[in-house]
């Protein structure tokens, strides 16, 4: 009796897990701002991978294990002459044929009390000879709110010296052409672990970046480090930490594996994608190893593990967008607190953190975006309040690189000036 009651649980839990999820179109409006904005009704959370094509101009959208419900509208809004729809086994493909090339938003989830609305924009922009959008860069900022993480030196909080880190990259990352940054949490807030990853899948993420800072009972410990997500984590140390993090966190622990019926279930999911899995793995170490080799050209800061590690930390574990934890340093150490409690510190663990981003792209260029080709110069644009010296340090280049390379010399900087930078 008891066996049968557990077995109908499990097909209970299996039929939720993977009840077909339903799209249904919702809207199409032009908005203020001249962007067209396309929204679908999913009754939960979706695997959603979307691309563009040119010649004849087009973006498809791919809405893993669904079933499409209901017609579409095809009421004409230029530049879109048609929506369609088709199947292609357990995938429902919506594509958008255009009559010319556009500025395209990825597409993004938002939820709703009982359903998700996947939305997406698309503007005409006369100077584009092909469709393009930015590259959408998740960072985390470890810990928040109740949670300080680890305490250090100096009575300096983990999840403070994580915020100014991400918001120095955010900030990097949103004056450079190509790139969006989201924040997974944008002040001293409390974010939960499956929250986090769970967002960057909604907001349409192509890599995860999440930013730690540790403590350890030797204060002579110091240096960064950079992890990768493993089932089986390959470093004793690695699997100390993982299992630190839910030790601190009850609330965290108690929180694994009740996820709301809307979420994705990233569990099931690397079962049935196992190549877009493993391909996720392959990508989160070529990542790691870009922003590591940056590490170890920074003059300021030293490695405490010269290769990538793995770990079972759960923030990483999305299974299809690539996700590295930097661990910045220990501020259980002296020099790593007072690194990391200054501001050209933690500029330097963020401009490594770009600059191995950027790396990455140019050897896994996203088509359709500002980095396929990779652009041996990205633009900047300036910022009220900056100055050269402090740009050149940002992208690790010299002031005259920049002042060459702009023809800038003897004229003055002013903010909205887009500038070349190469990096
Ligand atoms: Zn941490």
């Amino acid at each position: 009796m008891k066996q049968l009651i557990i077995l109908s649980c499990l097909f209970f839990i299996s039929l939720e897990t993977f009840s077909s999820n339903l799209v249904e179109f919702s809207s199409i409006k032009e908005l203020p701002s001249g962007e067209v904005r396309i929204t679908f009704k999913l009754s939960k959370i979706a695997l959603v991978k979307s691309y563009a094509l040119d010649e004849p101009s087009r973006i498809v959208i791919d809405i893993k294990d669904s079933e499409l419900k209901g017609e579409l509208e095809n009421r004409q809004n230029h530049p879109i002459k048609k929506i369609r729809a088709s199947k292609d086994g357990s995938t429902s493909r919506i594509v958008l044929d255009l009559y010319e090339s556009v500025y395209w938003k990825k597409p993004w989830q938002i939820e709703k009390k009982d359903h998700v609305l996947l939305i997406f924009e698309i503007k005409k922009d006369k100077k584009l000879s092909k469709n393009i959008r930015d590259i959408i860069v998740a960072i985390d900022a470890g810990h928040g709110g109740r949670d300080p993480g680890a305490v250090g030196k100096l009575n300096i909080l983990e999840k403070d010296i994580t915020l100014l880190i991400a918001r120095e990259l955010e900030r990097t990352l949103r004056d450079t052409k190509g790139y969006k940054p989201v924040m997974i949490r944008e002040d001293d807030s409390f974010v939960d672990l499956n929250d986090r990853y769970q967002n960057a899948r909604k907001v349409g993420a192509d890599i995860f970046v999440s930013i730690h800072a540790d403590a350890f009972r030797l204060s002579s410990v110091k240096g960064v480090s950079v992890f990768v997500w493993s089932e089986e984590a390959s470093s004793i140390t690695a699997a100390n930490l993982s299992k630190k993090e839910l030790a601190n966190n009850p609330e965290v622990k108690a929180k694994i594996g009740k996820l709301d019926v809307n979420d994705f279930d990233e569990d099931a999911a690397r079962t049935l994608y196992q190549l877009v899995y493993e391909a996720k793995i392959e990508n989160s170490i070529i990542l790691g190893n870009k922003i590591l080799d940056k590490l170890r050209l920074d003059p300021y800061t030293r490695l405490h593990k010269k290769n990538v590690e793995f770990a079972d930390f759960r923030v990483l574990k999305s299974i299809d967008i690539p996700s590295v934890l930097v661990e910045s340093g220990f501020i259980s150490n002296a020099e790593d607190a007072a690194r990391l409690k200054g501001k050209p510190g933690r500029r330097m663990i963020a401009r490594s953190i770009f600059l191995g981003i950027h790396d990455y792209f140019k050897e896994k260029p996203k088509p359709n975006t500002f980095m396929d080709p990779v652009q041996s110069n990205i633009e900047y644009t300036i910022q009220k309040g900056d100055v050269i010296s402090e740009i050149a340090i940002r992208f690790g280049v010299t002031v005259d690189e920049i002042i060459d390379l702009n023809n800038l010399r003897g004229k003055a900087i002013y903010p909205g000036q887009n500038i070349k930078i190469a990096i």
